[in-house]
């Protein structure tokens, strides 16, 4: 099924790596090995690989750092098509733009060192800009929605690259018009910052860095908060009052020093991860009759 696919890789220069585990690929360090693992070094191979694996009938799926995922033990039965590769970061007077392989917390140290301030809030998230995006990733009062100028994608049912700019991307909390849209990838975005004082932005940026590390687990390999936030509620003082901090299936648990986070304390699969997420929903809706929504994204 993969030969004439992998041919055609292997004549487009694309590297790939057969029975790549997903465990590699994500924070958690769980996963299955997946058929193929493709790592195209440009956009138009990505473009290209994606649209060559789609023909072939093979299922898909579009990676960035892999730290909002959670792969099946049993792996991933399709292409992932990772965009490590595709790292490159441009500053332009006010706007930055960077490749959806960027790492977000980078293109936030880009900006301080441009003197541009509205990405500090970035430092210190694990994923890519395309999974910031996808996600409408946020910390600390600030979001993807608030500084996210555009952002370029190939869609593959169309076959173009569509350019979305502001309030198109029907930004909302965790989701974006991505989100809605799941096959198309996310090539790059822009930023539009505001000048700053260097020295202000990089203190405020290690001072989110020090709380992170002074609240979150970030010695061991997780996929931050499991849950997203529900209206009026939030889920550590729940799930830390119901005395499932520490509580662990297997090798998942939940964090003891922050009770949003599963971590893997060593050799967890991505099966005691969901056995201990069906218990903290089962058991916070018995006792408060709120419904937890999974922020992190189980991939099959
Ligand atoms: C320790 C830790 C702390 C964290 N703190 C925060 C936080 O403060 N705030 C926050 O919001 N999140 C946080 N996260 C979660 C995570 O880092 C973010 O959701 C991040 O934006 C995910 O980016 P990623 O590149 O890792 O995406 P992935 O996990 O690789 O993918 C997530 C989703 O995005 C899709 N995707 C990724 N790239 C593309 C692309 N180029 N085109 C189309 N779709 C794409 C994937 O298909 C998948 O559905 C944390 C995670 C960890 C491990």
């Amino acid at each position: 099924m993969y030969k004439k696919y992998i041919e055609f890789l292997s004549d487009a220069d694309i590297p790939f790596c057969e029975n790549e585990p997903c465990s590699k690929h994500t924070s958690f360090r769980i996963g299955g090995p997946c058929d193929l693992f493709v790592t195209p070094e440009d956009a138009n191979s990505l473009r290209d690989a994606y649209v060559e694996a789609r023909r072939a009938g093979l299922s898909t799926y579009i990676l960035g750092k892999g730290s909002n995922v959670l792969f099946s033990d049993d792996g991933y039965s399709g292409v992932i098509i990772s965009t490590e590769r595709l790292s490159d970061v441009s500053v332009d007077g006010n706007v930055l733009t960077a490749d959806a392989g960027a790492s977000f917390t980078h293109i936030a140290a880009v900006a301080r060192d441009a003197g541009l301030s509205g990405l500090e809030f970035a430092y210190g998230i694990p994923g890519s800009v395309g999974g910031a995006v996808f996600m409408n990733a946020g910390a600390y009062g600030g979001q993807v929605s608030d500084c996210l100028e555009s952002s370029t994608a190939f869609d593959p049912l169309s076959g173009h690259i569509i350019r979305t700019e502001g309030s198109d991307h029907l930004f909302g909390y965790r989701t974006s018009v991505y989100k809605k849209n799941p096959e198309r990838a996310i090539l790059s975005a822009s930023f539009e910052l505001k000048p700053g004082n260097k020295e202000d932005i990089r203190a405020y940026m290690e001072d989110i860095m020090g709380r992170r590390r002074d609240k979150q687990p970030l010695e061991f390999p997780s996929a931050g908060s499991v849950f997203k936030r529900p209206e009026g509620h939030f889920v550590g003082q729940m799930v830390e009052e119901l005395g499932l901090k520490g509580y662990a299936i297997g090798g998942a648990q939940v964090s003891e020093k922050h009770a949003g986070f599963i971590i893997n304390r060593g050799g967890a699969t991505a099966d005691d991860v969901l056995r201990l997420i069906d218990h903290i929903k089962a058991t916070v809706y018995a006792a408060y009759g709120v419904v937890l929504e999974c922020e992190v994204i189980s991939v099959k």
